[in-house]
């Protein structure tokens, strides 16, 4: 097996398993694989060949005791938004651009306890506050099916890193959309847990109450693989739900006969491209072709969920980014004079140009006097569009829609216009609002043959379900077998 990464974390676990080659070769093989992209596609802010051979090194070790786990020296990378003591940590920000993590995330925990190997950090906007991934203080990713257009944000370092066979599996984070969207621009599959499955803890907060990590990854049997070990719960995140263990393997290879498949009328309406509305309409016919019924759901609401995240979202960021100040840790300003100056000029040397939009909104909405009229009004209507969602699944099993309304944009091409910016996030929002685990798939190419993806909406805690109505869709069609030609070796 000379190759195995593009053909999956499943597959590139069982050549580990088999032997067929060591952790150290492949480990090495990617470090210099890395090493040749990345200087074009900036996925990676920090690697550590050192640290990873050596991780290597003990999980062949760990493989010839017999006693590795379905992980075991497979190779994973992190977005840089999750803590792993004694790596760089950045959240793609100057404020902490020299900060070196002193404990470990839950998640990084998991991945290390099962013996993977940390291949580094992922690029990503900073703070998680985007949807292009240019905003990181460490310069755009670019997306490896087009090296002049965007991966698509925030985790866009983890999206291009696995469409470009840089590594098999990434961890990212999603707070509107920043799994699903990079992963429909560059063409892997994604998924976004319910909330509060997957703990918190170690993760640089943005927006609490919607911050959610999960798996990126080439195809749904690889996510299900990731869940298995990502999901948990851990008494250190106060909103980390303490649930049985589950497979998420279980459903893999059941039938989609019978499935009630919701189609949202307001995600249908106008404001998709016609090439992704092309791809999507031909991913439910396949899906009607397997045993599925589509049903029409209504969503009415739906339309509210941009301004209300863009008010709880940047309402959550003001008080989470308050603890950056340049006293603690993080970057301080060199020359100031009273305490308040130092604070001011720390932070706005520290803080990028979007990320200071955000806290100004979000201190505006939240302050005496306006509270009332904006950040009480969006959480009313967080409530009524989570009942909206809870009405549309007494008629369906699962929503299908379109991740993005586009494919991947140009880099620059919304750089004065932060509106434009958030409009990409159209329809991957309004999950997050309601907490409902929701995920992107591969569904074909548009224009410039740029990859589609596929968006499926959960109710809570079906991500079993849908993982499995994703495999079926990848073993009857072949879009998320596609790599992008450039990055072929
Ligand atoms: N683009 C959205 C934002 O900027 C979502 C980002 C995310 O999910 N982290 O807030």
């Amino acid at each position: 097996m000379s190759d195995p990464v593009p053909l999956g974390l499943v597959a590139t676990a069982r050549a580990l398993a088999a032997r067929e080659l060591s952790s150290v070769e492949l480990t090495g093989a990617l470090l210099e694989r890395i090493a040749c992209a990345n200087p074009v596609l900036n996925a990676f802010i920090t690697v550590d060949p050192e640290v990873s051979l050596r991780q290597a090194a003990a999980a062949d070790e760990r493989i010839a005791r017999g006693d590795a786990g379905p992980l075991t020296g497979v190779p994973v990378a992190h977005k840089d938004i999750f803590m792993a003591r004694g790596w760089r940590t950045t959240c793609a920000s100057r404020m902490l651009a020299g900060f070196v993590a002193p404990y470990d995330a839950h998640v990084i925990e998991q991945f290390d306890a099962a013996g993977a190997v940390n291949m580094g950090k992922l690029n990503m906007d900073e703070f998680a506050m985007g949807s292009s991934s240019e905003s990181s203080f460490f310069g755009p990713v670019r997306n490896p099916w087009d090296i002049t257009r965007v991966p698509g944000g925030s985790s866009g370092g983890s999206a291009a890193a696995v469409a470009a066979g840089l590594v098999p599996a990434a961890t990212a984070t999603d707070t509107g959309g920043s799994i699903r969207q990079p992963a429909a621009l560059c063409g892997v599959s994604g998924l976004k847990p319910t909330y509060g499955l997957v703990s918190r803890y170690g993760m640089i907060a943005y927006a609490s109450s919607l911050d959610q990590a999960g798996p990126i990854a080439r195809n749904a049997e690889d996510l299900a693989v990731l869940m298995n070990l990502m999901a948990g719960h851990d008494r250190r995140d106060a909103t980390s739900l303490a649930r049985p263990a589950e497979d998420y393997r279980r459903d893999l290879q059941r039938t989609l006969k019978g499935l009630r498949v919701g189609l949202p009328r307001a995600y249908f309406a106008d404001g998709m491209s016609p090439d992704v509305r092309a791809g999507v309409e031909s991913a439910i016919a396949v899906l009607r072709r397997l045993g599925a019924e589509p049903v029409e759901v209504e969503l009415p609401r739906v339309e509210l969920a941009l301004p209300a995240y863009y008010v709880i979202a940047p309402a959550e960021a003001s008080s989470n980014l308050s603890r950056f100040d340049g006293v603690r840790y993080g970057h301080r300003a060199a020359s100031y004079g009273d305490l308040a100056d130092m604070y001011s000029r720390t932070r706005a040397e520290g803080f990028g140009p979007e990320v200071r939009r955000r806290i100004l909104i979000g201190a505006f909405v939240l302050c005496h006097g306006y509270y009332d009229a904006y950040y009480l009004q969006a959480q009313r209507v967080r409530r009524l569009i989570a009942e909206d969602f809870a009405s549309a699944f007494e008629q369906c099993d699962v929503i299908a829609g379109p991740t993005s309304p586009t494919v991947a944009f140009a880099l620059g091409a919304h750089a004065d216009d932060p509106l434009q910016m958030y409009l990409s996030d159209i329809y991957t929002i309004a999950p997050n609002l309601a907490g409902l685990p929701a995920m992107s798939i591969p569904c074909g190419f548009g224009v410039h043959g740029l990859p589609v993806g596929l968006q499926l909406v959960g109710n809570y805690f079906t991500e079993a379900r849908m993982l499995g109505i994703a495999a079926a869709f990848q073993r009857e069609t072949e879009w998320h077998l596609r790599a992008p030609a450039a990055m072929t070796p």
